[in-house]
């Protein structure tokens, strides 16, 4: 079968013929139709300090797709041949303290699909049964390959009730522009959205923002601000991994408010704690991954009934052997989701 593959200690990667993965007891075969690009795939490609020592090599990329089952393992009992699905990244051990006390999403023994195996920028993949999600019908496969990031957007907007809240959202990635659209179906009475770069901001405003922000040209803090009679937003969605953004979320939160933070930063983070925290009585939630599988539900949801429409999102779409141009794409940043046919 093809893949994309990165095999050589050194930026970039290959489109090769690989052997097709064999199947365990317990796994589905998955013939993969479409397989989406993410952030960390890019940092795979461009062999960054944190992909070198995350990774041992050869490995296929990816953690986002759709697909149909192929062939099931002797003692997989709920999966059949034919489902279409996609997966939680997360392949959780099931018996660690987390995950017996539903906080599965930070296992303590999980693999990363595309990291610690090999994952879906490929023809076919294997995956353990207990991580399948069956894909509702009603959900295009290009909205379904999206799932998987969408359901960190879902748990980020959703620690707390939005509706009627005023909303900051920094970072306009293809997660903040997800979380735009779920925080406007949710009923935010005022979302903000703030990030330099403009090809973003003109989706974040066809997701539903009122305010679109480029941080470099305009003062956040006081835009943020002046658009809520110096009251500040009940809620900050930091979705940037940018310090300075997450600062801008602290100071423009009203006293009682709550930030909710998905962004993955450098280095460490300096925040005026008095300041900025305890005397405000902010509440702080760090979000990693998704519920399994209560997110996957309400993602599901969000898109099969209609009431996120994460099309205006997708912006690019290539053949998997084209992987290089939709990751000179996301580098630029004159893009959404980039996704591959495979
Ligand atoms: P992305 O890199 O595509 O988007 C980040 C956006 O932030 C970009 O559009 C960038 O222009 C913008 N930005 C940079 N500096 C900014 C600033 N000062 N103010 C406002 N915006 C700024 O990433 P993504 O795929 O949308 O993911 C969002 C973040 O969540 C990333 O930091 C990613 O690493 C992180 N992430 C975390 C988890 C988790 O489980 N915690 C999972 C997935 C992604
Ligand atoms: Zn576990």
């Amino acid at each position: 079968m093809k893949a994309v593959i990165k095999r050589k200690r050194s930026k970039g990667l290959e489109y090769k013929d690989v052997p097709v993965p064999k199947l365990g007891l317990r796994d589905v075969l998955i013939k993969v139709h479409i397989a989406s690009i993410c952030g960390t795939d890019v940092h795979v490609y461009d062999w960054t300090r944190w992909a070198q020592y995350r990774l041992t090599l050869p490995r296929i990329l990816g953690h986002e797709f759709v697909g149909h089952v192929t062939k099931i393992g002797g003692e997989v009992t709920h999966v059949k041949v034919g489902d279409r699905v996609s997966a939680e990244s997360h392949i959780t051990c099931g018996h660690c303290y987390q995950c017996q006390n539903d906080n599965a999403e930070v296992c303590r023994n999980f693999q990363l699909l595309g990291m610690d195996r090999d994952g879906s920028f490929a023809e076919f993949l294997v995956l353990p049964e207990h991580v399948i999600w069956k894909n509702n019908p009603n959900i295009p496969d290009e909205w379904a390959t999206i799932q998987e990031p969408f359901g960190n957007a879902v748990d980020t907007v959703l620690a707390e009730d939005v509706s009627a809240k005023k909303v900051l959202i920094l970072g306009a990635g293809p997660i903040g522009l997800f979380a735009t659209g779920i925080a406007k179906a949710c009923g935010a009475s005022l979302i903000i959205v703030s990030d330099p770069n403009n090809y973003r901001l003109a989706i974040s405003k066809k997701m539903g923002a009122h305010i679109a922000i480029n941080p470099r040209k305009k003062d956040v803090v006081q835009t943020v601000l002046d658009a809520t009679k110096n009251i500040g937003v009940d809620v900050a969605l930091e979705f940037s991994g940018s310090t300075q953004a997450l600062n801008q979320g602290f100071k423009t939160i009203t006293p009682g408010g709550r930030i909710s933070i998905l962004g993955i930063y450098e280095r460490r983070v300096n925040i005026d704690l008095n300041k900025d925290i305890i005397f405000k009585k902010i509440r702080i939630y760090g979000i990693t991954g998704r519920k399994i599988f209560s997110t996957w539900h309400k993602t599901s949801r969000f898109l099969s009934s209609g009431i996120v429409d994460p099309s205006p999102v997708i912006t690019h779409r290539f053949a998997l052997k084209d992987y290089e141009k939709g990751m000179k794409l996301m580098k630029d940043g004159k893009c959404g989701k980039v996704i591959l046919n495979v």
